[in-house]
């Protein structure tokens, strides 16, 4: 590929501002930057203007197709490309474009996941415009990204409550932000994810069912070495996986996603790649991006790259840590602690906002994260506990406990905090970020939710940490906005919120199971450990009112979001014994099978050569797989039965409760003799890439 200089190479596949403000003409321009801004309406006439010169751009840029890019709720990219031709009089084709085609799409929807919502007579969806999230060019396509709804309204994507649920926060922080003083023009919620990822070789992938039909393994005994040296976190990056990563950088760059750091993780073959963070909406789409381009240029490199988050038992999984703020229009982030008193009162009321968003909705957030996958890694010891809790750091604690108990804060002021008055201190990064086994982490002027899976789309956790902050700031306004004296009821609020919700707040070890212990007895914190635990909680009424209240879900939005979440649990766990069904049956088993012949055979003649000959090896290796075949067999046979049963619940619910129970166990169990007999067998009858190939071939 031709080096290009970075700069000139950034956005160039983007009809970003720069591309809007040179060919649009002042007035659409203006109109257009109103509709980005501060959600105006766009009349037909700029529509048509803007969708001329997108189509021109697009164009010249060798696309010859158009589509409506938007995020199902089956948690991937949607797509379906039609060609901006248009037959001409002469026989000919011209290329067309209209603003109707840009403002709104109708795809075929009805192979999507609904949850019930379009009934099968109206299985057209509609898809909008999203003119807050660029339009960019891709496989010669011009993706225009869009939210995805139904004609009664409801929602079918993630998008559009991710859009909804920003607007509930900005409403509710403007209206705090007028009472000190200030009137902007919008407050939005900024996330930079850090996306973790694996890379194997494509050879072996592909030798492997289980990763390919389910993106894991389901079997595999570890190799002689793990992650225990530590040797991979940050180490030297192989030549196959940085040639990887610059081409990865290209592409992304190319698309204005603003990738910045990469490094090898903890686990052999384990890798991460964060951006600068950007607007919610604007970063949900380019993290969809970039996993989708991360898999494709892997493949270019002869490499597979694993989004899963438990893709190898043993070592690490992979999750996707949210760095989540809010800021103004005007760049001013309202988590960064003020340079004078007054401002460090603001940022103590919008972090007790988080405080309280996140004590009153722990549910919501273990449930916006919560899938098959990511259940292996939440409390495994690698990631955060399934229990949610918020660390702030030493320093930032103390400020609160003195404001609590109006004592004398130790710092360097030594004073009785009073709100207005004193100036705090600026919390370095250094104080507030020691703690890896916190789920949710202040660290220094964002919070950083870590318990996100690496394949999760983060439109659900950042829809629910909007929604519950809305709500935590409509409180305040309601109370502030009716105060007599503003400043002593502000440190009233404050103080009673540190009060009401400091069992939330932990800043030890998250992975004790002393932790666990005090937190679920003494504390009364929620411990969801599975997606069937946490799923339905959904539809308790204190979740269902808070996001109807801010027009986040319609109720009906909320049933349907439950019942598909819950289904895709069942189902991916459904296909993983499936695939566990038939490996063994077509391979493991035959596999060792072959191996006990030779075994068996060597034995016969060997001992039929020479009395003397003992075969003490063969003997006690022969016994062992053939008990252990045995065992299979019967563990086999119990799982296909088991998922045969699946089909009895009368429920989803119950079926989630079934995965949970009964099929999950079945397959470890299943797992477990396999491992043992990969152990005992030669290598060359085991069937498929054993651990240590899969983690150790890519130099
Ligand atoms: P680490 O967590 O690995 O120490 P950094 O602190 O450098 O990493 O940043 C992690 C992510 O947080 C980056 O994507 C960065 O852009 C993002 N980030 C920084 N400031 C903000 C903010 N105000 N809002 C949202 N994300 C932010
Ligand atoms: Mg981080």
């Amino acid at each position: 590929m031709k080096k290009q200089n970075v700069p000139e190479l950034f956005g160039s596949m983007v009809f970003d501002d720069r591309v809007m403000r040179a060919r649009l003409s002042d007035k659409v321009y203006q109109s257009l930057r109103k509709t980005i801004d501060e959600n105006e309406k766009l009349d037909e006439e700029v529509a048509d203007a803007v969708a001329k010169e997108m189509r021109d751009w697009a164009v010249e840029k060798g696309a010859t197709h158009f589509t409506h890019w938007f995020q199902p709720l089956t948690g991937v990219t949607a797509e379906k490309h039609d060609s901006f031709i248009s037959p001409s009089p002469d026989g000919g084709v011209i290329m067309e474009f209209s603003g109707k085609e840009l403002i709104k799409g109708e795809p075929d929807a009805s192979s999507f996941p609904s949850g019930g919502l379009r009934a099968t007579f109206e299985a057209r969806g509609y898809t909008a415009w999203d003119p807050t999230s660029y339009a960019f060019i891709k496989d010669h396509t011009l993706c225009i990204p869009t939210a995805f709804c139904s004609y009664s309204g409801d929602a079918l994507d993630k998008k559009t409550p991710l859009l909804r649920s920003m607007q509930a926060l900005d409403r509710q922080a403007k209206r705090i932000l007028k009472l000190f003083g200030k009137n902007v023009k919008y407050v939005r919620t900024s996330v930079g994810p850090e996306q973790e990822y694996f890379l194997i070789d494509k050879e072996m992938f592909e030798k492997r069912p289980d990763l390919v039909y389910t993106g894991r393994t389901l079997f595999g005994a570890m190799p002689p070495k793990g992650q225990e040296l530590d040797d991979h976190y940050f180490g030297v990056i192989k030549p196959r996986v940085s040639a990887f990563m610059e081409d990865l950088n290209e592409e992304l760059w190319k698309l204005g996603i603003l990738a910045k750091t990469e490094h090898n993780e903890v686990a052999p073959a384990q890798h991460e790649l964060a951006p600068i963070f950007s607007t919610t909406n604007v970063a949900t789409d380019n993290n969809q991006l970039t996993m989708e381009i991360m898999q494709k240029v892997a493949r270019k490199h002869g490499l597979v790259c694993l989004l899963h988050e438990k893709p190898f038992a043993g070592v690490n999984g992979s999750g996707k840590h949210n760095n989540w703020s809010m800021a103004t229009d005007e760049g001013a982030n309202l988590l960064s602690p003020g340079e004078t008193p007054y401002e460090n009162a603001q940022f103590l009321l919008f972090l007790c906002a988080v405080i309280k968003a996140v004590d009153d909705y722990q549910d919501l957030l273990r449930l916006s994260v919560a899938t098959a996958g990511n259940d292996h890694r939440l409390g495994a010891n690698e990631a955060p506990p399934a229990i949610i809790s918020v660390f702030l750091g030493d320093e930032l604690s103390a400020i609160l406990e003195a404001i609590k108990t109006d004592t004398p804060y130790q710092g360097k002021e030594k004073e009785v905090m009073k709100l207005g008055v004193h100036t705090l201190p600026r919390f370095s990064k250094d104080t507030t970020d020691r703690n890896r086994t916190s789920p949710f982490a202040f660290t220094g002027n964002k919070f950083e939710f870590r318990s996100l899976g690496s394949s999760n789309s983060i439109a659900c956790c950042n829809i629910m940490l909007n929604a519950a902050v809305a709500e935590s700031l409509r409180q305040y306004a309601d109370v502030l906005e009716k105060a007599d004296d503003f400043a002593s009821e502000l440190h009233e609020l404050i103080k009673n919120t540190i009060k009401d919700h400091e069992r939330i707040l932990f800043n030890g070890n998250g992975y004790t199971d002393e932790w666990v212990k005090e937190a679920t007895e003494v504390r009364g914190l929620s411990n969801l450990r599975t997606t069937a635990d946490a799923m339905p909680h959904l539809l308790d009424e204190k979740n269902k009112s808070m996001l109807m209240d801010h027009k986040v879900f319609t109720e009906s939005e909320i049933q349907s979001r439950c019942e598909i979440m819950l289904e895709n649990y069942c189902k991916t766990v459904n296909i993983e014994g499936l695939t566990m069904v038939d490996m063994v049956r077509k391979n493991y088993l035959p596999a060792i099978e072959s191996y006990l012949f030779e075994l068996a055979q060597t034995t016969s003649l060997m001992t039929s050569v020479s009395s003397k000959v003992k075969c003490e090896y063969e003997i006690t290796t022969m016994e062992r797989l053939s008990e252990l075949t045995d065992f299979i067999m019967k563990k086999v046979v119990v799982l296909e039965k088991a998922l045969k049963d699946l089909k009895n619940s009368a429920t989803i619910l119950e079926t989630s409760e079934a995965v949970r129970d009964s099929i999950l166990p079945k397959m470890e169990d299943l797992r477990r003799y396999v491992d043992e007999a990969e152990m005992l067998t030669g290598e060359k009858y085991w069937p498929f890439p054993s651990y240590g190939k899969l983690l150790f071939s890519v130099y």
